[in-house]
């Protein structure tokens, strides 16, 4: 996918001072959920102790008494430590569904933030597709359903990169969430003049026909003078509440000649760009069934403009499973643990939790191609992906929960722990002293 305003690989400023190009939050293609996961119904391992005893390695080179006497017991403590791994978390059927933690959520996070046999105390980041609210809000009510401090420097979620696109357009028009949610949000990103649906249905009511703004709506929207009107983009912030209506200004503003509202292009193809905070066709809610999101309204918008113009609508959508989205939370991730841990270096390992195939695990694992740590994919059975089917993008690791999930992590990391100890030591036996 190309950028649609040409100026792909421009630095910008950043959220968090993080450092990512614009081509790379506009290239990867699109998701597409099989049509059965619209249609698919939506135990504690044991432990390493951390006084284990570490491998007998000596055996293997030594007679009992000979290792006694030389280099028993290992010199390296085969401790896990916190400086060589973080976590990070998709939010919807990881941590939250329906608008309630998951159970073992709690849990979760209160083994990672110290209540684990090691005291370790692990740096993580939320990395949601979701959206609607500044990342503050979201902050504030994650904080209080999962019972741990969550601060915004640990958050991206879909809009997020929408911010750094404030310098470049004037007048937008910005669709979704609920009541004016995401004006306000565009507001605090720094755009400056924001047109809602609302607005243009409140200046020309025949705008959707079948489409009656509330008072509540009408007394928070405002008049447009439209022969001025100049949209320069749109920007789709949060899922649609009225998709008839949003994709009926939405098409309008993209058949218009430069965004101009009352100016119809006669080859259908002058509007200004359209960008999507992300491409989930389905997520997870507390029904049993997934529900479609935005990028089922994205697919909707793109047969519409086809119908409508005889042409192929060039949007562009950012979040997971876009590689621009990982760099982006590599680099927060090196923020937040500079800061909140002290921890300079970079992790060695990143485990990426999620529910959802398509976004979580295609994302986590091809990022991990070109990325310089390891990132390793964990999906979870709690949310888009349901047990005994089979994930179009492969995880390294399945786990019932995310409970289970972050203790397989550090139980991994200990164990990885003890082999690199046991190897250590090996390399400082003195050659000739082994047994051949
Ligand atoms: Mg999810």
């Amino acid at each position: 996918m190309t950028t649609a305003d040409g100026f792909g690989t421009q630095k910008i400023e950043r959220p968090y001072s993080l450092g990512t190009d614009r081509a790379d939050l506009y290239s990867g293609t699109g998701v597409v959920a099989p049509l059965k996961d619209l249609l698919a119904p939506s135990g504690d391992g044991d432990l390493i102790s951390s006084n284990v005893t570490s491998p007998n390695i000596e055996e293997t080179i030594f007679s009992e008494e000979e290792s006694l006497q030389t280099i028993s017991p290992l010199s390296t403590p085969p401790m896990v430590t916190c400086d060589d791994f973080a976590l990070a978390f998709d939010i919807d059927g990881v941590l939250m569904r329906g608008g309630q933690a998951i159970p073992e959520a709690v849990d979760a996070m209160k083994y990672i933030n110290g209540a684990n046999p090691y005291g370790l105390k692990i740096p993580y980041i939320f990395l949601t597709n979701g959206g609607g609210k500044t990342e503050q809000e979201r902050c504030e009510d994650l904080s209080r359903q999962l019972d741990v401090e969550i601060c915004p420097g640990q958050f991206i979620c879909g809009h997020t990169p929408m911010r750094e696109m404030a310098a470049k357009y004037n007048t937008v028009l910005v669709v979704g969430g609920e009541g004016e949610q995401c004006r306000i949000v565009a507001q605090k990103y720094g755009f400056k003049d924001i047109i809602t649906p609302g607005d243009i249905i409140k200046t020309r009511q025949d705008t959707t026909p079948f489409r009656k703004l509330t008072d509540e709506e009408y007394k928070n929207s405002k008049m447009l003078d439209l022969s001025k009107t100049h949209i320069e983009a749109i920007f789709v912030f949060a899922d649609s509440r009225d998709w008839a209506g949003d994709q009926q200004i939405i098409l309008d503003v993209l058949m218009s000649q430069g965004g101009h509202l009352n100016l119809r292009s006669e080859t259908h193809d002058e509007g200004p760009p359209i960008y999507f905070s992300h491409n989930d066709v389905v997520w997870s809610t507390s029904h049993d069934y997934s529900r479609i999101g935005m990028g089922a309204l994205r697919a909707s918008l793109e047969a519409l403009y086809k119908a409508v113009s005889g042409k192929d609508l060039n949007s562009i959508a950012f979040g997971k499973p876009q590689v621009g989205t990982f760099q982006f939370a590599t680099r927060l991730l090196q923020k937040w643990r500079s800061e909140s841990h002290g921890i300079d270096k970079p992790p060695s390992t990143v485990y990426f939790f999620g529910d959802t195939p398509e976004s979580d695990i295609r994302g986590t694992n091809e990022y991990n191609e070109i990325a310089e740590n390891d990132w390793f994919s964990v999906l979870v059975k709690t949310g888009v992906y349901k047990d005994g089917t089979t994930p179009r993008f492969e995880p390294r690791q399945i786990c019932d929960n995310i409970f289970d999930a972050v203790k397989f992590a550090v139980e991994r990391q200990q164990e990885n722990a003890l082999k690199n100890s046991a190897v250590e030591d090996l390399t400082k036996v003195d050659p000739s002293q082994v047994r051949n």
